[in-house]
């Protein structure tokens, strides 16, 4: 069993090291660690990631290919009929909220950045139903700018692994920033995101199963019993859409 780890005296230096570590081994662990949401370009990223609020990725991906061909431009969402695209947006929950993003959204891309979704997070946070989250998915998965996602699942993972005790997403952010290198924060967010949905669950970590125990002053929140442990990590590699 993993000695405790003691967050309380460990230096920043060693915090910060030990983050990195953590996002490495995360990267071994998670190999195939990457977005869900299926995508071509910057405004299909966009209406995804919108769409996959309280929504899981696999239902977006389910709902997106018929939205995508029947909205191919910011000014076909400008301009869709609220009822026809409502109902597409249906299944995704929330719908009538999301559709109201989306044609504000190819509004606001119209009129203020020439039909372009922009490539920065001030410009994207301008965007109607667009926050910081939605903004870092985009940029760094559609513009390769490195950005970090705090979902739900970044941020209780980093209050977890004790590099954070915020719960402002906002917060936990900036924190994650200055402690991994700017060439990791996308990728640390996606495989963190794999690690939430196959290990450290909200309410029982497989911690009896986790490579990170060493690493992670949390062990034994969940079963540490490798058995037991075992019986709860959901998906494989082999096995990413059932995660999804
Ligand atoms: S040891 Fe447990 S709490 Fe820590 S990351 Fe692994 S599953 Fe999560």
């Amino acid at each position: 069993m993993p000695a405790a780890l003691d967050v309380a005296t460990e230096t920043p230096l060693a915090r910060t090291r030990r983050a990195r570590r953590i996002v490495r081994l995360l990267g071994e662990i998670h190999p195939d660690a990457r977005i869900a949401l299926h995508f071509d370009n910057a405004l299909e990223l966009l209406v995804a990631t919108v769409l996959s609020a309280q929504c899981t990725d696999k239902k977006v991906n389910e709902v997106t290919p018929a939205v995508f061909a029947r909205y191919p431009s910011a000014a076909a969402y400008a301009g869709a009929d609220r009822a026809e695209l409502e109902a597409m947006l249906r299944p995704t929950g929330f719908f009538r909220a999301k559709a109201n993003s989306l044609i504000g959204i190819g509004a606001a891309l119209t009129e203020r950045f020439g039909g372009e979704v922009p490539g920065s997070l001030d410009a994207l946070v301008t965007l109607p139903g667009v926050g910081r989250k939605t903004a870092n998915v985009v940029l760094g998965h559609a513009f390769g700018t490195p950005g970090v996602t705090v979902d739900t699942h970044v941020g209780r993972l980093s209050r977890r692994f004790g590099l954070t005790d915020q719960n402002d997403p906002v917060r936990v952010e900036a924190e994650l920033c200055a402690l991994l290198e700017p060439r990791d924060w996308t990728i640390a967010s996606d495989r963190m995101i794999f690690h939430g949905r196959r290990y450290c669950h909200a309410r029982r970590p497989a911690c009896g199963a986790c490579a990170l125990a060493r690493l992670c002053p949390s062990f034994g929140l969940g079963p540490t019993e490798a058995g037991e442990a075992a019986r709860l990590v959901r998906g494989t590699r082999g096995d990413v859409e059932a995660l999804r």
